[in-house]
Formats: structure tokens, C-alpha cells, sequence
């Protein structure tokens, strides 16, 4: 019973540490406690430790761990990447450990020992793949060829020069201060890939968020089959009714077994609770990409729209407010028929609420279109090719 509650206890905790890390920021969790855990992780907990050093060694460990700080947050570096390697190595090595002396098992034929290594196999490609491919970098040689494959929208987009880099910048780049490059459709930069995210590695960064979800969840009903074969190879049904007398239904035999299994199979219900929630965060992760990615849409951009939504809502308000005003002057100048003009201002009011403000993406060319620009960049498609050979 102990070993249950135990293993209860660090399941919930690990989900809980998990979830805030992750998705602490979403707006659906402003305000609770998993906000506060994701706060404290992320930068209270570090706050602390910084304080902490400076108080114990000076300014000299004040120093040091500032230059830790830019190295790990401001730099390019592998730390992240490693940590990826380690944790799914580290969970590979555990459910070979663990589980594979039970391949082939009864409901398990002996070929999942090949294709879980090819399934990590292929996930650490993905990984190399994102991490080590050009995210589409802007340089004075290729520029004109983004220029011609992003027009500018004028709207979140003009014609502008990066100030370090010293070219055009093409609309839908950025420039990443981590890799101190211009990047294409820049989407984001990635800590865990050390790379950029944009134009010509979506595609694959895509690939390896959805096929990781397809592993995560390979591995969770692997796991289960295993556990089912335990249960049936060992006879535990026919034991605990033949020889314990307990009543053959699922209500009375459910927690004796979950009992069993939580005492015998701990690690590999361990792994199992690790994998499932892993897998419903790259779920979330994967479906707020997709979205992103149907509607051509990057994350930069993203933030971009919101702040330019919002802007244009605050531009409308303005100006409504001041129609209003001038209407309600107007109508105290002109003195007759006081119940008309209630009525005249409720509709003018009603027609100034209509504060609708739209999204004109010109960049989203219907989502078939859109996927296809994830798959096959526009900027190495040779219709552009030409058009820059034609400009310069
Ligand atoms: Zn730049
Ligand atoms: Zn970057």
C-alpha cells in the first residue's frame, strides 16, 4: 500500500512539474498556482540562487554567474541538446532495462525490440536534422531571393534594413540576437535544437514534434502490452480468484491487480506516466504549430498580429469615442425633441461598438497551399530562382 501511494504521489508531482514548466504561461492558467510553479521555475527559483551567490560570495560569484548566464541564455550553446540526448537516451536505456526481457511476451512479438530502437533511431535523426540544418540564414547574397519570394504586407511588414546586419531584410525575417543572423520566415529560436526555427527547417522541426508524440505513445502501449502479458503468463486472474477466493468481476479485481502491478512493475508504470504526459504536451505543442503552420502564420508573426490587433482596436475606440462625443454635442445644440435623439444616439452607439478589427494575411494562400510552403520552401522553388536571375 505504501508503494502505491508513493508512486501516486510521484506521478502527480512529476505531472505537475511538468505541466507548469511547459505550459505555465498559457493564458488558461493566469493566475493559479501552476503559474506561480512555472514563475518559480523559470525565474524565481534562479532569482533566489543569484541573490543568494551574491550575498555568500560577492561580486566576484556575482560576476561568474553572470557569464554563466550569457553563455547558457544569450549565447549559442549545447546545453539543451544535451539534456535531450540524456533524456531520451536515459529513457530508452530504462525500458530496455526493464521491459525487454519480457520481448516477445504474450500479447508482444519479439520484433518491438527493433522497431523501438528504430523509432528512437529515427527521432534522433529529426533531432540532428532541425538542430544542424540552415534555418534559411539572410546573407547580401541571397536576400533579393527572399525579398522576391516574401512581398512586404505593409502592414506588419516594410521595407526596412537590419541594423547589425547591414542588408535588406526581407518581410517575414527576423533577427535572431542568439545566432546574431537574419533568418526567413523566422519562427522562433529553439534552446533544445541550439538553432533557429524558420523557412527551410519548419518542415523537419514539424516532423520531429508529431513523430516524438507518435513515440511517446508507442511506447505507452508497448509498455501496457508488456504488463498485459505479465498478467496473463503469470495467471494472476485465475490466482487471485482460484486460490484468494476474490469474486470474478472487474470492480473486485481491479485494484488487486492494480495493486500487483503497481508493487512488481513499478519502473515501467513509471516510464508510462512519463511518456503520456510528455506525449500531451508535444499534442498541445504539435496543434498549436499546425495552426500556425495552416493559416502561414510563424510565431513571430503571431505576436506581431496581436500587438497590431490591439493597436488598431485602441485606434477605432479613439475614435469612436470621439464621433460619439461630437454627435452628443451636436445634439444638445440643437435642443428639439429630446426622446428622438436618445434613440438617434443608442444606434449611432450600437453601429460605433461594430470595433471588428481583421486579420489580412496576404502570406496565407489557403492551407493546402500553406502546407505545401512548409514541405517545399518558396525561397529554393525554382520559379524564384528565375525571377531573381530576371532582377538582377
Ligand atoms: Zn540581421
Ligand atoms: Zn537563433
Amino acid at each position: 500500500m505504501d508503494v502505491q501511494w508513493l508512486l501516486v504521489c510521484h506521478g502527480l508531482l512529476t505531472a505537475l512539474v511538468l505541466v507548469s514548466f511547459f505550459c505555465g504561461q498559457w493564458p488558461i492558467f493566469q493566475g493559479t498556482f501552476i503559474q506561480r510553479i512555472h514563475f518559480f521555475i523559470t525565474f524565481g527559483a534562479y532569482d533566489n540562487l543569484r541573490r543568494f551567490i551574491y550575498f555568500a560570495c560577492g561580486s566576484r560569484g556575482g560576476n561568474v554567474m553572470l557569464s554563466v548566464e550569457y553563455y547558457c541564455c544569450d549565447r549559442p550553446n549545447p546545453v539543451l541538446q544535451l539534456i535531450y540526448l540524456l533524456i531520451i537516451g536515459g529513457t530508452y536505456y530504462f525500458i530496455a532495462k526493464s521491459s525487454f526481457s519480457y520481448i516477445p511476451g504474450y500479447y508482444l512479438s519479439g520484433m518491438h525490440r527493433y522497431t523501438s530502437f528504430l523509432a528512437v533511431g529515427v527521432a534522433i535523426l529529426l533531432f540532428l536534422l532541425t538542430s544542424f540544418s540552415d534555418p534559411g540564414t539572410v546573407s547580401s547574397a541571397n536576400f533579393s531571393q527572399y525579398i522576391s519570394a516574401y512581398p512586404y504586407d505593409n502592414i506588419i511588414f516594410s521595407e526596412k534594413e537590419c541594423s547589425t546586419c547591414k542588408i535588406p531584410k526581407p518581410a517575414r525575417s527576423k533577427h535572431c540576437s542568439i545566432c546574431n543572423r537574419c533568418v526567413a520566415r523566422f519562427d522562433h529560436h529553439c534552446g533544445w535544437m541550439n538553432n533557429c526555427i524558420g523557412e527551410r527547417n519548419i518542415g523537419y522541426f514539424m516532423a520531429f514534434i508529431l513523430w516524438h508524440f507518435l513515440v511517446c505513445m508507442y511506447g505507452v502501449v508497448a509498455l501496457a502490452l508488456v504488463l498485459a502479458g505479465r498478467l496473463k503468463e503469470l495467471k494472476v486472474i485465475y490466482i487471485l480468484t482460484a486460490y484468494y477466493g476474490i469474486e470474478n468481476s472487474f470492480r473486485s479485481l481491479a485494484p488487486h491487480v492494480v495493486q500487483w502491478l503497481l508493487s512488481a512493475y513499478n519502473t515501467q508504470i513509471l516510464i508510462m506516466m512519463f511518456l503520456a504526459i510528455i506525449s500531451l504536451l508535444l499534442a498541445g505543442f504539435f496543434t498549436y504549430h499546425a495552426k500556425l503552420c495552416l493559416t502561414n502564420t510563424t510565431t513571430n508573426e503571431s505576436f506581431k498580429w496581436q500587438d497590431y490587433l490591439q493597436w488598431q482596436r485602441k485606434v477605432k475606440e479613439a475614435k469612436a469615442s470621439a464621433e460619439a462625443l461630437k454627435a452628443s454635442l451636436g445634439e444638445l445644440n440643437q435642443e428639439r425633441k429630446p426622446q428622438e435623439s436618445k434613440w438617434i444616439a443608442f444606434f449611432r452607439r450600437s453601429r460605433l461598438e461594430e470595433l471588428e478589427v481583421v486579420k489580412n494575411n496576404i502570406y496565407d494562400r489557403g492551407f493546402l497551399n500553406n502546407i505545401g510552403e512548409v514541405l517545399y520552401p518558396l525561397s529554393i522553388r525554382r520559379s524564384f530562382g528565375i525571377n531573381k536571375s530576371k532582377s538582377g
